[in-house]
């Protein structure tokens, strides 16, 4: 109302496509029109200033549902109570791949149907191209890169294919790395670093400009890319352990090693991190705890390592967020906030084209 034009939103992470391919009877939806299911959707991320961000595609655990019930979304268990479950299993790399090339088709079959309105970057050049044009730019993303062998030969053809950004694990184990579980409250110092094969796949990310994610990974894992990247430091979906302590929210020594790095933390929204107690009940919860999170960020490294990585459609947003739509009404808080119209810009975008563009090159 009293803000003038939308300001646009790079998001680092939604699993919108895995939603939209997984959707139960009566659920279905379809990318280009509009829902009332789910979070995102074309119409929807218009209305809400959204611009592009980071589709991840996700392998689900066979069964694994059926264990935790029907409260279990992407971001683990949303459980009254907080009681933990564990991880599954290893997943079959068969299963991962078939899964990841129907979602990866899913992706381009609906970027062909838009007809230019989606996109799906390649470069910081096709990105800065969608800013300008107000095309919805897609970086393809895979969370969790068991489709990919250790020799890492589906990596070059994924990468050709268009991938842009991945994480070596979702929380459970594979054969580059060991993610955190979803315990709370818990550090994520929880297990051993990266695999020899994972050291391989972070050295052929840089080389490929493949951006490393760091959400989900552990601690070990986490300085172990420290150690080995030569690219920023990135968490596309996380918050403060400070804060809330969740394993899947960052230390003060990993910001710092974000910071050092001239990297970025993508806020997540999904209330199980932002809140202290954990998993509260989503009204019990608001956009100003994103603002509380992002400040904490700020105040610490600075408001050029801030971003958002919202988990859209695959976490349990703040109730006055709602879904896509509410985009608004979080950048109205951060002004409310304190922080200035510039320091929004650089939140909602600025920072992800800065560290797309380092990560990339070219
Ligand atoms: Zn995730």
């Amino acid at each position: 109302m009293r803000r003038t034009r939308p300001i646009p939103v790079l998001d680092g992470h939604n699993d919108t496509l895995t939603q939209i391919r997984t959707a139960p009877p009566g659920k279905e939806r379809s990318f280009l029109e509009r829902s009332e299911h789910g979070h995102v959707d074309l119409p929807r991320a218009r209305e809400g200033g959204l611009a592009g961000g980071f589709f991840a595609i996700f392998t689900a655990s066979p069964g694994y549902e059926r264990v935790v019930g029907p409260l279990m979304d992407d971001e683990g268990v949303v459980i009254p109570g907080g009681r933990s479950i564990p991880l599954p299993p290893r997943l079959d790399r068969r299963v991962a791949l078939r899964w990841t090339l129907a979602v990866m088709s899913d992706l381009f079959r609906l970027e062909e149907e838009s007809g230019g309105e989606v996109v799906v970057v390649r470069s910081a050049a096709d990105l800065s191209a969608c800013l300008r044009d107000g095309r919805l730019a897609v970086i393809l993303h895979i969370e969790g890169i068991e489709a990919v062998d250790t020799r890492l030969e589906a990596l070059d053809v994924f990468h050709q294919a268009g991938l842009r950004s991945l994480g070596p694990v979702w929380s459970r184990p594979n054969a580059f790395a060991h993610g955190v579980p979803f315990d709370f409250p818990r550090s994520p110092d929880t297990g051993p670093g990266l695999t020899d094969a994972g050291r391989r796949l972070v050295e052929k990310c840089n080389r490929l400009g493949i951006l490393v994610d760091l959400s989900h990974l552990n601690e070990k894992g986490f300085w172990d890319v420290a150690s080995l990247s030569d690219a920023p430091l990135v968490a596309t979906h996380s918050a403060v352990h400070a804060l809330c302590p969740s394993p899947r929210n960052l230390t003060d020594r990993q910001l710092d090693a974000v910071g050092a790095s001239e990297g970025v933390v993508g806020i997540n929204f999904h209330v199980g991190f932002l809140h202290p107690a954990g998993d509260v009940n989503p009204e019990e919860t608001s956009v100003t705890r994103i603002v509380r999170h992002a400040r904490y960020v700020a105040d610490r490294i600075g408001v050029e390592h801030v971003a958002l990585g919202s988990d859209f459609d695959g976490a349990t947003m703040p109730g006055d967020l709602g879904d896509v739509t509410g985009l608004p009404r979080l950048l109205d808080a951060f002004l409310d906030g304190g922080f200035s119209r510039s320091d929004v810009h650089l939140i909602a975008h600025g920072n992800w084209e800065r560290v797309l563009a380092e990560t990339w090159g070219g």
